[in-house]
C-alpha cells in the first residue's frame, strides 16, 4: 500500500544533517553578487559607482528587513549585503540552511522584481546570481569589528576606483596605465592625484559611495498623533568611529517586536 511504501522510503530523511547554529551568538548573513564585474559591464553600470545599482541593492535589502523582523540591521556596498540577526533569534530554530537560503532568495528575487523601479527601460539581460554565507560572532566587539571591516573595505575600494576611473575617463590613461600609476600608492597619494590633477576633493564624493549604506530600524512619531511608526531608514554614518557605537548602543539591542510599518521607500531613494 501507499502507506507502507512511504515508511520504507522515509529513512532517507535521516540523511539530513543538523545545521543548528550556536545559541546566543550574532548571526551574520553576507550575500555577494556572482561575477558582478561582468554583470555591471553587461548592464552598462556607470563607473566607478552606479547610483541606480546601489539603490536597487538597498531596496532589495529593505525588502528583506521588512520580511524578517529578527534582523536588526543590514550593511551594503558594491554587490554585497550583510544582514545581522538579533542574538536570540529562534527563527527556523536557527537552522543555517533555512536562514541563508530564505534571506538570499528574498533578496535575489527582490533585486529582479524591482529592477525597473531603478533602471527604468534598461533591460535586465539575464537573471543575476548571489552567493551567500553565514558567519557567527560570539561577542559584540567581534560584530562591531565585522561592521568596521566591511566599511573600511568600501573606503579602500572606493578611493582606488574613484582615482582609477578619473585617470581613465578624465586623464585619458588606458586601464593598464592607470593601474601602473596607482601601483604602490597610499591613500594620501590618491587624494593628491585627485586634487592636484583633477581638482576633485574626495571628501565631496557622495556618502553612499564613500561609506556604503547601513539600514537600521527606527521608531518615529506618527503625524501629530500620539502614535509611533517603525520604519527602516538608510544611513551612511561613519561606523569606524567608536563614537558611532557608543551613540548607537540601541542598534545591538533586541527590539522591534512589532511588525514594520512601511512608510514609503527607504529615505533617500
Ligand atoms: P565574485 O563572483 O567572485 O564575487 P565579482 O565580479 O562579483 O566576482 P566582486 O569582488 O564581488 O567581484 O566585485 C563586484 C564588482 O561589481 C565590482 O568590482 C564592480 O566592478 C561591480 N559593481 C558592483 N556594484 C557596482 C556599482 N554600483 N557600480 C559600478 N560597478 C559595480
Ligand atoms: P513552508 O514555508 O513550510 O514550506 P508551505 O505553505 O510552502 O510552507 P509546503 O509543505 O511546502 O508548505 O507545501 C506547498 C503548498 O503550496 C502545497 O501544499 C500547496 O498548497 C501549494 N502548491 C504548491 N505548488 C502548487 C501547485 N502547483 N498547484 C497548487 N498548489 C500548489
Ligand atoms: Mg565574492
Ligand atoms: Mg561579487
Ligand atoms: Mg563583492
Ligand atoms: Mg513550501
Amino acid at each position: 500500500t501507499l502507506k507502507m511504501a512511504k515508511s520504507s522510503f522515509e529513512y532517507v530523511k535521516k540523511f539530513e544533517l543538523d545545521d543548528t547554529l550556536l545559541p546566543n551568538s550574532w548571526i551574520v548573513v553576507r550575500l555577494d553578487g556572482k561575477c558582478f564585474h561582468k554583470f555591471s559591464d553587461d548592464h552598462k553600470f556607470s563607473k566607478p559607482n552606479d547610483l541606480r545599482a546601489l539603490k536597487l541593492m538597498n531596496y532589495a535589502a529593505f525588502n528583506v528587513l521588512r520580511d524578517f523582523n529578527d534582523l536588526l540591521m543590514a550593511f551594503g556596498q558594491s554587490d554585497e549585503y550583510s544582514f545581522i540577526f538579533k542574538k536570540t533569534t529562534t527563527l527556523y530554530k536557527r537552522r543555517a540552511a533555512k536562514l541563508l537560503t530564505t534571506i538570499n532568495s528574498k533578496f535575489s528575487s527582490s533585486y529582479v522584481f524591482y529592477w525597473s523601479k531603478f533602471f527604468g527601460d534598461v533591460p535586465l539581460k539575464y537573471p543575476p546570481t548571489f552567493d551567500g554565507r553565514i558567519v557567527l560572532y560570539p561577542s559584540d566587539e567581534n560584530l562591531i569589528d565585522y561592521m568596521k571591516w566591511r566599511q573600511a573595505d568600501v573606503h579602500i575600494n572606493n578611493l582606488y576606483n574613484t582615482t582609477f576611473w578619473t585617470l581613465v575617463l578624465k586623464g585619458n590613461l588606458s586601464p593598464s596605465q592607470a593601474e601602473k600609476r596607482l601601483c604602490g600608492t597610499v591613500s594620501a597619494d590618491k587624494n593628491e592625484i585627485l586634487f592636484q590633477e583633477f581638482q576633485i576633493n574626495y571628501n565631496n564624493e557622495l556618502e553612499i559611495f564613500k561609506r556604503g549604506t547601513l539600514l537600521v530600524r527606527k521608531t518615529i512619531p506618527h503625524n501629530n498623533v500620539d502614535k509611533h511608526n517603525n520604519v527602516i531608514v538608510d544611513t551612511h554614518d561613519d561606523m569606524l568611529k567608536d563614537r558611532f557605537w557608543s551613540e548607537h548602543k540601541s542598534l545591538l539591542l533586541n527590539k522591534c517586536k512589532e511588525p514594520i510599518v512601511y512608510n514609503g521607500p527607504v529615505t533617500d531613494i
